[in-house]
This record gives C-alpha cells, sequence and structure tokens, in this order.
C-alpha cells in the first residue's frame, strides 16, 4: 500500500490535480489514475467524490431519482437534498390536482413565495367557484349548481334507500311589480325572497337555488312530503308578512308554491315537473298557497 509523505510530493501534486479536475473538469475518469489507485484510502474518496459530483449533476438536470449509495456527510447531505426535492416533485402534483393544503417547509425565501402562491391559488379557486355556482342578482345557488346538486341528492337517496322532498316557488304577479315599481323593485322582491327562506328555518343539509326568472326551488333531504309541505307553508306565510323595501317605498309579494317527494325512478326532471305541476295548480287555484304533487 502506498503511503502519500512529504518525500512523496509528486504524488501529492497528481492526487491534488486529480481531485481538481473532479470539482471543476468537465469530463472525469470512472477510476482514479492507476498511480493513486493503491494509495490508502484515495479510491474510496475519488468513489465518494465522483458520486456526490454525478447526483449534483442530475439533481442540475433535474433527475431526482440518482441512487445515492455512498455513505458519509456530504453523500447523507445529498440525500437529504433529494428527499425533500422528491417531496417538492410530489407536492406540486398534489397542487396541480387540486390539494392546495400542500405548504413547503425547507428552502427559506422559496418556501414563502411557493406558499404565498398556493394561497392564493386556493382563494381564486374558491372565488372562481363561488361565482361559477352562484346567481349574481341574488346570491343563491344558480340553476346550473342546483341542477348539479339536486343530481347528487338524487343518487344518495337511490343508493342509501332514503327520501325527499322538494319545493318549487314561483312569485304571484311579479311582472305587474316591475311594470308598477320598476325592474329595480323587482330585483329587491327576488333579493327579498332570498333572505325569507334563507331564515324559513331551513336546515343545514337543505339548499335552495334560483331555477328561473322568479322561479326557485328547494330541496330538502331525508324530508318526507309532510315535512316539506310545513316548510313551504313557513315560506309562503312568511313571504307574505314581509315586506319589500325598495327606494323608501315598501310593497308586499306572495308566492305559490309546490311540493312533491321522492319516488323510485325519479329523475332530476320528472321530480321537478310534479313540484312544477303542483306549483301551477296553486296558481289556478288562487295563488299564495302551497300544493301537493298528486
Ligand atoms: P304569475 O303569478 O302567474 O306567476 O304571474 P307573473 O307575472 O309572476 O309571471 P310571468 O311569468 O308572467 O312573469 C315573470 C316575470 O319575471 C317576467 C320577467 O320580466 C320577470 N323577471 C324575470 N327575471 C327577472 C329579474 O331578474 N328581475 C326582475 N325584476 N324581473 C325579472
Ligand atoms: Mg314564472
Ligand atoms: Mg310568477
Amino acid at each position: 500500500m502506498t503511503q502519500i509523505s512529504d518525500n512523496n510530493s509528486t504524488l501529492l501534486d497528481l492526487a491534488v490535480r486529480d481531485l481538481q479536475a473532479l470539482l471543476t473538469a468537465p469530463k472525469v475518469s470512472l477510476e482514479p489514475p492507476e498511480a493513486l489507485a493503491d494509495v490508502d484510502g484515495y479510491r474510496q474518496l475519488y468513489a465518494t467524490l465522483l458520486e456526490v459530483r454525478t447526483a449534483i449533476l442530475m439533481f442540475a438536470s433535474g433527475n431526482f431519482d440518482y441512487q445515492v449509495t455512498e455513505k458519509g456527510f456530504l453523500p447523507g447531505s445529498i440525500k437529504s437534498l433529494q428527499a425533500s426535492l422528491r417531496h417538492l416533485t410530489w407536492q406540486t402534483k398534489r397542487i396541480a390536482s387540486g390539494d392546495f393544503t400542500q405548504r413547503v417547509e425547507f428552502m427559506g425565501e422559496f418556501s414563502e413565495s411557493f406558499n404565498s402562491m398556493v394561497i392564493l391559488l386556493d382563494q381564486s379557486m374558491r372565488k372562481l367557484e363561488l361565482i361559477a355556482h352562484t346567481d349574481p342578482l341574488t346570491g343563491s345557488n344558480n340553476r346550473g349548481y342546483f341542477m348539479e346538486r339536486l343530481g347528487t341528492e338524487l343518487d344518495r337517496t337511490k343508493r342509501y334507500g332514503s327520501i325527499f322532498c322538494i319545493v318549487m316557488l314561483d312569485l304571484d304577479h311579479f311582472k305587474s311589480v316591475n311594470d308598477k315599481l320598476g325592474h329595480a323593485a323587482g330585483d329587491e322582491a327576488l333579493r327579498s325572497l332570498c333572505r325569507v327562506i334563507n331564515s324559513s328555518g331551513l336546515r343545514s343539509a337543505d339548499f335552495f337555488g334560483r331555477i328561473g326568472g322568479e322561479e326557485f326551488a328547494i330541496v330538502l333531504p331525508e324530508t318526507k312530503i309532510k315535512g316539506g309541505i310545513e316548510v313551504a307553508e313557513r315560506v309562503r306565510i312568511n313571504m307574505e308578512n314581509t315586506a319589500v323595501i325598495h327606494e323608501n317605498n315598501e310593497f308586499f309579494i306572495t308566492a305559490s308554491l309546490g311540493v312533491s317527494e321522492y319516488r323510485a325512478g325519479d329523475t332530476r326532471e320528472s321530480l321537478l315537473n310534479r313540484a312544477d305541476q303542483a306549483m301551477y295548480r296553486a296558481k289556478e287555484t288562487g295563488r299564495n298557497r302551497v300544493c301537493v304533487e298528486s
């Protein structure tokens, strides 16, 4: 076994140049020079530095899969960096698939900016979702989102063999409100109706949406027809007794309501149709009343 000593400076020069090449040269040999190969510990040192160099080159080109097998402080640190970068890659994939709970902790200023970006993305997505689901005039669910949620409720009811009710609601003589008091007063009546529905004691699982100009529908999960009629009647009475206030004037407006209950084989359309027919019967028989499907 060769030993590097003071009187063997040629070998030392060779080792310095060889190690320098490992750090700086674009290409290096996979083995140390023959003259150094037998120097005590040199082969191991060369192998370790070569692997660190290869791993860093791989990382620099975006490949984090390289397996670091050498042991020790430097290879260990590289492995730890590799694990963090792989975790970051995984987190980014999660974020891309909509998981905005991911936060990066290990990269100082980068982490701060990255996390701010994810929070902003989350908020923007929520805002967009809300806008896409909401009727801008009343703030209630719009027709598209209401129908989506109704579909979900229908599937759930079919799967678990449970029950639910729909209440269809249409304002009475609404056209004459617009004609006599103006469109803005009509708009205020629509907002007032939504406040009335919201304050009529709906449960947290209940939901409603604006499905047409002045037509709304309320879904009442786990509710039989009797419960549906009670809710509809409550909304009707509250509406009848609530003044719509517009430009220092107040006026009253009533609603006609129809109730239907889920039946086996129902689609969204068949269920809404029966509630609609009941609602039209309420119109025909005098308005400001609740009718039940036949
Ligand atoms: P009925 O008692 O038979 O329901 O009579 P109606 O006058 O309420 O019914 P009709 O279907 O004849 O009129 C509905 C009106 O709703 C017509 C339309 O101008 C009005 N409308 C629809 N959307 C809006 C809206 O966003 N704002 C306002 N102000 N009016 C609307
Ligand atoms: Mg109508
Ligand atoms: Mg109407």
